[in-house]
Parts: C-alpha cells; sequence; structure tokens
C-alpha cells in the first residue's frame, strides 16, 4: 500500500470500528496461536473500549493447547444477530473464515499473508508483518486506543508462535520492537515460552512416532515428507491442530530445503503444509493448488486426489523451483 492509501485504510478502520456498536472479531478455520491470539488481543482492546464484542471461531473443538491464551473461554462458534461489523485476522481468503457473511456487513481484513485476497471493505494487509498481531496492533497504536496487559499477552503470543521465537525470515529491529512494547505493557516472556513449548497434550506426542515413521526424502533429500492418516490420528487420540507444528520436523534435516506434511481430513480430502528454508517460495505453490500462505509457511487442501498422486506433482513444482 502507498503511504496515504494506506493511511486512509487504518483512518477508516478506526472511524469504523469507532462508530459500531456489536463486533465480531474472526480468524481462520483451525486457528493457530496468531489467529487466536490476535483476535483475543483485540478483544480485550476494544471492549475496553465500550464495545460489545465477541470472538467467534467456527472451528470445533478448539486447540486446547491454546487455552492459556486470556479469553479463550469466551470465544463463540455461532455469530451474534445483532452483530454490525465483522474484523477478521490473520485470514487469507474469505472462505478461509468458514462462515456466511450476512448481507450489508462491513468487513475489515487485518492480515499480514502474502496471499491475501483483499476480500475486506477496509483491508489492512501487511505481508511484511511477522504476525497478524503487528498489523492488529499498528491500528491500535494509529488509534491512540489503551492496550490492557491481556491484549499484550494475547499479542506477544500470537507474535512469538508465528515468528517460530524470533526466528524466522522476517525477524529485525521491528519485530524486537514491537516484542519489548508488548513486554512493557506486561506480557511475561519465560510464561508464554512456557505456555507454548511445555504444555501440549499427550496425544501430540504419541502421534509424533508415527508421523515420523513415514518420513521419506526426495530430490536428492532436499524435500522430506511426513504423512498423518486417520487411523493415526484415531489411535493417538490427536486432534487435527495437533498436527501443527510437525511439518517443522521435515524441514529440521541439514539436506532439506522443503519440508512437507500431508494430512488426511475426515471429509475425505488431503491437507498439505509446505514449508522452506531460503529458496522455494511455498505460497507460489500452494496457490497453483489453491491454497495460499508465506513465502516460507503455505498450506492447501485437495479432493478427490491420491496422495501419490498430489505427492508426484507436488514434487515436480519444487523441483522446478529448486532449479531456479
Ligand atoms: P499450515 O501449513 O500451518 O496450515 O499453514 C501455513 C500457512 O499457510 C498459514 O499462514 C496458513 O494461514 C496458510 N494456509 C494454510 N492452508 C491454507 C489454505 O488452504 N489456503 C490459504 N489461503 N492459506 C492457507
Ligand atoms: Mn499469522
Amino acid at each position: 500500500m502507498k503511504d496515504k492509501e494506506e493511511m486512509h485504510a487504518y483512518s477508516r478502520a478506526i472511524e469504523t470500528i469507532e462508530s459500531a456498536r456489536h463486533i465480531t472479531v474472526t480468524g481462520h478455520l483451525n486457528p493457530d496461536a496468531d489467529a487466536l491470539g490476535t483476535a483475543l488481543g483485540l478483544w480485550w482492546i476494544l471492549k475496553d473500549l465500550g464495545k460489545r464484542v465477541d470472538v467467534l471461531f467456527v472451528t470445533r473443538p478448539l486447540p486446547q493447547a491454546l487455552s492459556f491464551l486470556p479469553g479463550y473461554g469466551k470465544i463463540k462458534h455461532a455469530l451474534h444477530p445483532k452483530s454490525d461489523l465483522l474484523v477478521s485476522v490473520d485470514c487469507g481468503s474469505f472462505d478461509r473464515l468458514g462462515i456466511e457473511r450476512p448481507e450489508g456487513m462491513m468487513l475489515i481484513n487485518i492480515d499480514h499473508h502474502q496471499s491475501n485476497t483483499r476480500y475486506g471493505d477496509i483491508d489492512l494487509v501487511e505481508p511484511h508483518f511477522a504476525s497478524a498481531s503487528e498489523t492488529a496492533f499498528k491500528l491500535v497504536a494509529a488509534a491512540g486506543w489503551d492496550v490492557p496487559k491481556n491484549g499484550a499477552v494475547n499479542f506477544y503470543a500470537a507474535l512469538v508462535s508465528d515468528t517460530g521465537f524470533f526466528g524466522y525470515e522476517g525477524v529485525g529491529p521491528r519485530v524486537f520492537d514491537f516484542a519489548k512494547t508488548l513486554l512493557s505493557l506486561g506480557a511475561d516472556a519465560e510464561w508464554t515460552a512456557r505456555m507454548l513449548r511445555e504444555n501440549q497434550p499427550l496425544s501430540k506426542l504419541r502421534l509424533l512416532p508415527m508421523a515420523l515413521e513415514t518420513l521419506t526424502l526426495h530430490l536428492g533429500g532436499r524435500v522430506a515428507g511426513l504423512e498423518v492418516t486417520e487411523r493415526m490420528l484415531k489411535k493417538s487420540g490427536a486432534t487435527v491442530n495437533e498436527t501443527d507444528d510437525m511439518v517443522n520436523y521435515a524441514r529440521s534435516l541439514a539436506t532439506v530445503e522443503v519440508g512437507f506434511l500431508t494430512r488426511e481430513e475426515p471429509d475425505g480430502g488431503i491437507k498439505v503444509s509446505l514449508r522452506s528454508k531460503s529458496v522455494v517460495d511455498v505460497a507460489k505453490i500452494a496457490a497453483s493448488f489453491g491454497g495460499g500462505g508465506h513465502i516460507r509457511a503455505a498450506g492447501f487442501t485437495v479432493y478427490g486426489m491420491e496422495r501419490d498422486v498430489l505427492v508426484d506433482r507436488l514434487l515436480n513444482m519444487i523441483k522446478k523451483e529448486l532449479q531456479q
């Protein structure tokens, strides 16, 4: 966005929020810490403005491991009929919200996905930002709204999680300035790290060896694939969101540039997570399968395709990208 156009979008968003009566903040299906933390952070901030605010996520069950986020227990699963403004966070395309948009309801799209389709009436999309909470905070700071401690706690968890604990590409002085601000507002670094890393359900650890057993190397070891089947989920008792960071094991190998994980979905689809280190633009590959994401982390879901066929197609695309 150009500077002037951008400030215009932020001012319009501030005006729209300040004149709304009942705001619903929502995010993508199968939400991660960025989606939940950004939505809940905004919930605390907007509530303090005296607004009626709901946080809505249609996915059920929500990831239990993220129940430490303040306000988690207040999350709604259906849109309140009196709501007059929708705010979406961390969601690249409207269909990923999993809701119908009531006619005439304004929508503000707060995101950081490179692949964002600009589906809002007002789009605040910052592809270079490390988390959706950074975009949300830019709005909050521009408006001069107060950030209560629980708002900062949520935004910080979102930031830590989406930056891989400050280790991903794009982490620089701006991100640390944001983290510093959130810590000054009451977020706790040690507690957040513990909650994100050492608060896992047993089912997730039971699933891990089953998934690692499927590890397969391709293209001379530059690509590694993992598979999670419905049977494995059933046997371990894990819910789908418990596979969320498993793809990182595939990428963690020294020779690997691209790691992927396929997961069988209850509706017959195959969900694919893609991660790269420094060369391959996985958002581009995901987009060609109808998905999206970021340059080093992206995903998509396919229907009516055998896994073998899917993996062949995927490897062909990765091979081309690796040759460039
Ligand atoms: P994950 O592999 O963890 O599900 O997702 C990695 C990144 O890609 C996230 O930023 C996520 O929002 C995005 N992503 C995953 N699946 C899809 C999809 O089907 N469509 C789009 N547009 N983005 C996706
Ligand atoms: Mn995000």
